[in-house]
């Protein structure tokens, strides 16, 4: 069993800004993170809206967080946290690596995307459908997909797929987006970019491919099949928790329960996107891990 003071667990912007600030309070802090350093923004083309990088793209400021982090001298498991449960006044995190003991507990696990439910949906996995227009986008070059989504996520791969497809179909299902207004004005400006509003994909059609996805109108009631090469799903996240289930309350979707002072029970403190909130971008995921690291400072310091 190693011991530590402070648990992080989850190395998005939420776990990583936690991890540098408890460091820096005096603390011994270990951070876990099963998969990509950097969490969701890793596969964000552009960032525009974080202040003072001016324009970055996800994976730069994702490696340039982690090299920071690194370097305040915190200790990064690259394993994934497989238990977490109390014991001994404190929390032990099992991993494949072997168990941690923890003084306190840090939740940053952030949320993952979400599928739309649409027939031939999960057939098509890697074979036209995807959830990462970074990742995937330079595959559709010069060809026709759809992006499904009404957010800032459906929005920002709309913009980068306009950049290299020959066009581009927005379907919403609503008029209205959550998307920020810049970014849906820019959309509107661009030749090579169509809306599909009031609408929603019933299915995903092709054999080995995707060849066509089918449109209804939810309005009219509407349906018509449209041909598409690819299909990129931004219909939202939900949020990793399930393995804290028992140790803090998750409201009905899933977000661990806790108001801004990110507590959300006696020395477990959760930061991010997997935190019930009403904004979750870059900069409110960095204002929780620095909120929930001085908060489980503060915790500690009273324990001793
Ligand atoms: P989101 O804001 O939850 O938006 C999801 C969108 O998908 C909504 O428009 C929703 O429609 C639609 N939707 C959900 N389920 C659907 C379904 N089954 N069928 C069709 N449409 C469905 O998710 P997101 O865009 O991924 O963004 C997640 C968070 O990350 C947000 O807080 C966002 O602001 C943030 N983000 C920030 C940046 C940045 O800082 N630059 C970039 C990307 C994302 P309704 O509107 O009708 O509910």
């Amino acid at each position: 069993m190693t011991n530590t003071d402070i648990a992080v667990i989850g190395a998005g912007t939420a776990g990583m800004t936690a991890a540098i600030y408890a460091k820096r309070s005096g603390f011994d802090v270990t951070l876990f993170e099963g998969y990509m350093p950097g969490g969701q923004i890793v596969n964000t083309g552009e960032i525009e809206n974080y202040p003072a990088t001016g324009k970055i793209s996800g994976f730069d400021y994702s490696m340039a967080l982690l090299a920071q982090t690194e370097g305040t001298g915190v200790s990064i498991v690259r394993k994934e946290a497989l238990s977490v449960a109390r014991k001994d006044g404190g929390f032990e995190v099992a991993t494949a690596k072997g168990e941690y003991f923890a003084k306190a507990l840090i939740i940053a696990t952030g949320a993952k995307n979400r599928e739309l439910g649409a027939a031939g949906e999960s057939r098509l996995v890697g074979k036209g459908v995807s959830y990462c227009a970074t990742c995937d986008g330079a595959f559709y070059r010069g060809r026709k997909v759809a992006v499904v989504g009404g957010g800032n996520t459906a929005a920002a791969d709309a913009l980068e797929l306009a950049r290299m497809c020959s066009e581009v179909v927005l379907i919403h299902r609503r008029s209205e987006f959550r998307a920020q207004k810049a970014d849906i004005d820019k959309l509107r400006a661009l030749p090579n970019v169509k809306f599909l509003l009031d609408s929603v994909v019933d299915e995903i059609v092709g054999e080995d491919s995707v060849r066509a996805i089918v449109v209804r109108n939810v309005v009219s009631g509407a349906k018509s099949e449209i041909a598409v090469d690819g299909v990129f799903v931004a219909v939202g996240q939900t949020p990793a928790t399930a393995l804290f289930d028992g140790l803090v309350k998750r409201d009905l979707s899933g977000y661990i329960i806790a108001g801004e002072d990110c507590v959300a029970a006696d020395g477990v403190f959760v930061a991010g996107d997997c935190r019930t909130k009403k904004i979750r971008q870059l900069v409110t995921a960095a204002s929780d891990g620095a909120v929930a690291a001085l908060a489980a400072a503060e915790y500690l310091s009273e324990r001793e």
